[in-house]
């Protein structure tokens, strides 16, 4: 299975606009819109490859998102 790192933005800020900016980072699986913690994501939202997770480039990372994916990494 393949995961992509997929961005929530903060609330009343479109996707695209100049004012967007990354509100959260959450894990999905790779070309899903569906988070790991089961949030509908913006299929025009920046993503980025799972191994920016841990890095700073996916800071801030949701929280149930992270457990969810250590969980499914370690069997
Ligand atoms: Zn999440």
């Amino acid at each position: 299975m393949q995961y992509e790192l997929r961005a929530e933005y903060a609330e009343g800020i479109p996707p695209g606009s100049a004012d967007a900016r990354v509100a959260l980072w959450h894990m999905t699986e790779a070309g899903a819109t569906v988070s790991l913690c089961g949030r509908q994501l913006d299929p025009a939202a920046w993503t980025q490859p799972s191994t920016a997770w841990g890095t700073d480039a996916s800071d801030p990372f949701c929280p149930e998102c992270g457990v969810k994916y250590l969980r499914m990494n370690s069997g």
